[in-house]
């Protein structure tokens, strides 16, 4: 359904909106006029680490993509309050990254398939996390000194990707979804 920023169907749909995704999408789009895209899902592991203290634990490779970037925004209950988004506005900042405590996951960036990445790498790290956790044995911590480090690997990585890599990994997807689903786009 497509809309406006102000929740105005802007096509003939049979479908409506979900006010409380309204809410957290377009207090994105609002301030971050660099954001083309962003996700915004409710997955076991993401909110099983959301629900943890400290949050997303640097103990992947994943991890550090998404450490690079990475805030929090408090729960609030189901967004329907819009005075919520200015909370989660400042929260965002600049970053690309956001875990919900108690909620969910988001992340935003310049493109579909960037973000769709990013979520991807953002989901990965905390399934890794849980099944980290749940093994029982004591868990190594990624270094510091490594850890100070990320933001400027991190860019690295993402200046000879062109980004998060989506430019790659988007076309591949497309292809199996066109093999496997074919007629989904119809
Ligand atoms: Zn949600």
């Amino acid at each position: 359904v497509k809309i406006d920023l102000a929740g105005n169907k802007l096509m003939d749909s049979p479908f409506s909106i979900n006010p409380a995704g309204y809410t957290i999408h377009s207090a994105v789009h609002e301030v971050r006029h660099d954001v083309a895209c962003v996700v915004h899902i409710h997955t076991a592991a993401g909110i099983a680490v959301s629900a943890q203290k400290q949050g997303l634990l640097p103990l992947s490779q994943q991890s550090l993509f998404v450490l690079a970037s990475l805030a929090y925004h408090g729960y609030e209950g189901v967004a329907l309050n819009h005075d919520e988004k200015a909370r989660l506005q400042a929260d965002l900042g600049d970053k690309n990254f956001m875990i919900l405590p108690n909620h969910g996951l988001l992340t935003a960036s310049n493109s579909i398939a960037d973000t769709f990445l990013m979520m991807f790498t953002l989901q990965r790290a905390c399934e890794i996390q849980v099944m980290a956790q749940s093994g029982g044995a004591e868990l190594i911590h990624i270094p510091q000194q490594i850890l100070n480090g990320a933001k400027a690997m991190v860019a690295g990585v993402m200046k000879s990707a062109q980004g998060m890599g989506g430019s790659l990994a988007w076309p591949a997807l497309l292809r199996k979804l066109d093999q496997q689903m074919p007629g989904y786009d119809a």
